[in-house]
């Protein structure tokens, strides 16, 4: 009986197998269709062929024509790569995933088998994922432990144009490598080299003259109407700009909103809900956001088509500019911003990392309005004038020439210091940018008096963290508290979990609640804490309950939660002890200064506080419980620029404790 039970168990298994496969094959079968109409596809055979023949090439497309989706499956079928893995880059992970995801459904095969991806602490991959999206910061983390990228075939570099740092250090890194494996008993390492604009010059020099393919795109004309004056509050502005299309203008055609970052998206989204509640509109509409810290399944949405008589809204990042295309859209919104990191140097040699929302380039504000014309005529609307437009810079420079090279020159010495030595930098930096970052890395620890990087250098660059956090991490292991400052490192890779832009008096309410004497770092402990607390007690409702009443973002904690977990990973891998904690708080606060030491500023006579390493100006940032608190000494995160130069999240400190922390970091390097 029991046997007969397990075979028409497994028959039906069998049965429903066979089902799924069917369903798969058809499906896969209507995306061919679709897929075999792109642009690229008609290029095929010649792109086979020239990276058949040639172990570098760029591929120069526009957005949409089907280049990082198709090229890498056309690798695939065609075995160039002799077995071997092909990677695909990318600057963004929410644009990896959500690729990755795609090629996937194209190929008929589960997300994680053939087709794979890997960001920053996510892996969807396995030793048999043949085709792999990843940021170019995970491959930079790959070339750690594998100097020649021995495991690949073929490495696509996407989004060129972009010129983030890594994508710059993975070019210039590959450039030897190529070299070296060629030297190996390896198969040579084949590297195709993508871009959506048209720079495609200098890729082509960097490697030896290199043929150059363009893949020709399909755009219809996008009509563009300028702002008659600038628009003060660009978040007003969008507002009504989307409201006056969608009572104006018939369906189909989505609208395709591009703002500087989550929080002004946030923002919009409940603005929009907010007004439509009480309008009469002549069509249902449905809000969609796109931006890097949403969960897959959330980004997938987008790409669903909407309910009929309903209009898609989409308010995005500018990942929606060349990496990810969105069908459907025939209105672009743009509001000319966009957040961006920049480093700023001062007189006696040390520079701080900040962020703000700074005026796109030309060539942005170009990429934006094209993604109103893919399917059919469509109108971008600026929110700036035409002259605003004319003054724009042409392109966005690199990143490069606007962040602090410590990351850039703690990797490269890390893979190897002839990797370093024979480094050749697409657009090399200036040799005060060079020197400032030894400067610093010796600061902390991780180069010694000859800049040759030390132990503690190699476990921060094994680290997937900025190097002032991994210092502070490995602090922590020393004074025993690596719990506390795994979570606080958590909590400091992500957004602030308290709702800033919607409810200014809740988010005060907060604030207090769980502020703490000694500041915003230990402020963020207390809800991290009391969030634990709540979890533990098991019912998700409760979670959720508590996180509404709070003004606390449920999803931001859950994304701290996750973060935590696989730093706690890593640190057990590296055999640290990680239950250790303490209730001190002012070892959490001396642990945190041993990586943010110069993150100092002192507080004036007049009031005001000026930086330690510069005597800059700062303010502290009115979300910080420090506001007003007249501390004479204070430790900020990171600095943002708007009207002011602003420190967010600040604690108070003890002046004395920087002595003991330049004794403990140069310590390390002599
Ligand atoms: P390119 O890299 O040249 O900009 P892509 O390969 O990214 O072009 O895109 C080709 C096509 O695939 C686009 O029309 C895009 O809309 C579609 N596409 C990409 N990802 C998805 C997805 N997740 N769902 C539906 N369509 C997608
Ligand atoms: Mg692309």
């Amino acid at each position: 009986q029991q046997s007969t039970d397990a075979a028409s168990q497994s028959q039906k298994a069998k049965a429903r197998r066979k089902a799924s496969k069917n369903v798969d094959f058809n499906l896969r079968n209507k995306m061919l269709e679709t897929r075999q109409q792109l642009p690229i596809w008609s290029g095929r055979d010649a792109l086979i062929q020239t990276i058949q023949a040639n172990n570098i090439v760029v591929v120069l497309g526009e957005t949409g024509s089907g280049k990082t989706t198709q090229l890498p499956q056309f690798l695939l079928e065609s075995g160039i790569g002799g077995g071997l893995k092909i990677a695909v880059t990318q600057p963004r992970r929410v644009a990896a995933i959500s690729l990755a995801n795609r090629v996937s459904q194209e190929t008929g095969t589960q997300l994680g088998s053939l087709v794979g991806y890997s960001v920053r602490f996510d892996d969807m991959s396995w030793k048999g994922t043949a085709l792999k999206y990843m940021t170019d910061g995970m491959l930079m983390r790959e070339l750690l432990s594998d100097q020649l990228l021995s495991q690949y075939g073929v490495i696509v570099i996407d989004e060129a144009h972009e010129r983030t740092l890594r994508t710059d250090l993975i070019l210039g890194t590959l450039k030897s490598i190529m070299q070296r494996r060629s030297n190996a008993s390896l198969p040579p390492l084949k590297v195709v080299v993508m871009s959506a604009t048209l720079d495609a010059e200098k890729f082509s020099t960097f490697f030896h003259s290199a043929p150059v393919l363009y893949v020709k795109g399909r755009q219809h004309p996008v009509r563009i109407l300028n702002a008659n004056e600038d628009v003060q509050d660009y978040m007003d502005g969008a507002l009504k700009t989307i409201f006056q299309i969608h009572q104006s203008q018939p369906l189909p055609g989505d609208i395709l909103v591009f703002l500087p970052g989550q929080e002004e998206i946030n923002s919009l989204g409940a603005s929009i809900s907010m007004f439509a509640d009480g309008a009469q509109l002549k069509h249902d509409i449905v809000i969609l956001k796109l931006y890097a810290s949403l969960s897959p399944q959330q980004q997938q949405k987008v790409f669903e088509a909407a309910p009929s008589n309903t209009r898609k809204i989409i308010l995005a990042t500018n990942v929606a500019e060349t990496s990810i295309t969105i069908a459907g859209v025939r209105h672009v919104i743009d509001s000319g911003l966009a957040r961006e990191r920049k480093f700023y140097t001062s007189n006696n040699g040390i520079g701080i990392d900040t962020l703000f929302v700074k005026p796109i380039s030309k060539s942005s504000a170009m990429q934006r309005a094209g993604r109103a014309g893919r399917e059919a005529a469509g109108v971008c609307y600026r929110l700036y004038t035409e002259n605003t437009f004319l003054k724009l810079s042409k392109t966005t420079p690199p990143e490069i020439e606007r962040t602090n090279l410590n990351f850039a020159i703690l990797q490269l010495k890390a893979i190897s210091e002839e990797t370093y030595q024979q480094f050749e930098w697409l657009d090399e930096p200036s040799t005060e940018a060079i020197q400032q970052a030894h400067i610093n890395l010796f600061g902390l620890g991780a180069l010694d008096t000859h800049g040759i990087i030390t132990d503690l250098g190699k476990k921060m660059a094994g680290m997937p963290l900025d190097p002032a956090i991994a210092r502070i991490l490995l602090s922590a292991q020393e004074r025993e508290c690596v719990s506390n400052i795994l979570s606080l490192c958590a909590l400091l890779s992500v957004d602030s979990p308290l709702f800033t832009s919607t409810n200014q008096d809740g988010d005060d309410a907060t604030r207090e609640r769980f502020a703490s004497r000694h500041g915003d770092h230990i402020g963020l402990l207390n809800i991290w804490a009391a969030y634990g607390e709540v979890a533990a007690g098991g019912a998700n409702a409760d979670v959720k309950e508590w996180c509404s009443s709070n003004k606390i973002s449920e999803r931001t904690l859950r994304r701290a939660k996750d973060i935590r977990a696989q730093l706690e990973h890593q640190c057990r891998r590296m055999g640290m002890d990680v239950s250790l904690s303490t209730q001190d708080e002012e070892i959490i606060l001396q642990c945190v200064l041993q990586g943010m030491f110069q993150n100092v500023a002192l507080r004036q006579g007049d009031g005001t506080y000026r930086q330690i390493v510069n005597h800059g100006a700062v303010k502290i940032h009115p979300t910080s419980s420090l506001l007003n608190r007249k501390a004479p000494c204070i430790m900020y995160h990171e600095l943002t620029l708007t009207t002011a130069t602003y420190a967010r999240t600040c604690s108070s400190i003890h002046p004395a404790w920087l002595r003991s922390v330049a004794f403990y970091n140069q310590r390390e390097s002599t």
